[in-house]
């Protein structure tokens, strides 16, 4: 696999936009279109909080790290983990500043509740396959919490769902170096779709997609 320079790192959070629409990714990491609605600001705050680098946690042998800056060279991406605990453990790895070994386990905190989709759990595990490569250890398992359940959800780093984490960056990167946007193909997702205002003028440009929008606004208005 090829090595990235840091100039061109991604945004590892990118993975959840692009799994949820290539072009809404498009939108935000390369034409910078971006739009805050509920969602996003909710999600912001429960962020704020998991982001908090003054509180300090330790529980047993289980230390709490929040905002831990993370890359990849090979992925070719860069961003924060909410929260890695650091489990003590014989079999672990050495961390800086800490006496002893650990087993660090990434947990990725959430707003609303699982979903039906792999969003969360690909972006968990390209956190993991960051710290795998910066701390050269093994992660097989992480952790989703979500805000609505107040649950974790354990999620098995497999090489299937790594496998597509690497495929997605290969994809991103192919994206970006060619400054390409797909075109809009009206799905599902468009109507939970952060961007979809930004993404719409652009929609109406194709008859077919301007009849999608009118169903919809009259599915609205209705
Ligand atoms: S409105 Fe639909 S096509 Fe446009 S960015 Fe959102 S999900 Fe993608």
């Amino acid at each position: 696999m090829p090595e990235y320079n840091e100039e061109d790192f991604l945004l590892l959070s990118g993975i959840q936009h692009f799994s949820f629409c290539k072009r809404q990714w498009a939108l935000i990491h390369i034409e910078q279109q971006w739009q805050e609605n509920l969602r996003t600001v909710e999600g912001g705050i429960l962020h704020e909080k998991t982001h908090d680098n003054t509180i300090k946690e330790k529980r047993g042998d289980i230390i709490v790290s929040r905002g831990m800056g993370i890359f990849s060279r090979t992925l070719g991406t860069t961003g924060t983990c909410d929260v890695v605990e650091l489990h003590r453990n014989p079999g672990g790895v050495n961390i800086f500043g800490r006496e002893g070994t650990f087993k660090p386990v990434p947990v990725e905190y959430k707003r609303g509740k699982p979903k039906e989709n792999e969003a969360d759990a690909l972006q968990l595990c390209a956190q993991a396959m960051c710290l795998e490569e910066m701390l050269l250890c093994e992660i097989p398992e992480a952790f989703l919490f979500y805000g609505e359940t107040k649950r974790r959800l354990k999620i098995m780093l497999d090489e299937g769902l790594r496998g597509r984490v690497k495929t997605m960056f290969q994809e991103m990167h192919n994206y970006y170096g060619r400054r390409y946007t797909p075109k809009v193909k009206p799905n599902k997702s468009c109507k939970s779709c952060s961007l979809a205002e930004i993404c719409m003028p652009k929609l109406c440009k194709n008859p077919s997609v301007a009849n999608y929008i009118r169903k919809n606004l009259l599915e609205v208005t209705e």
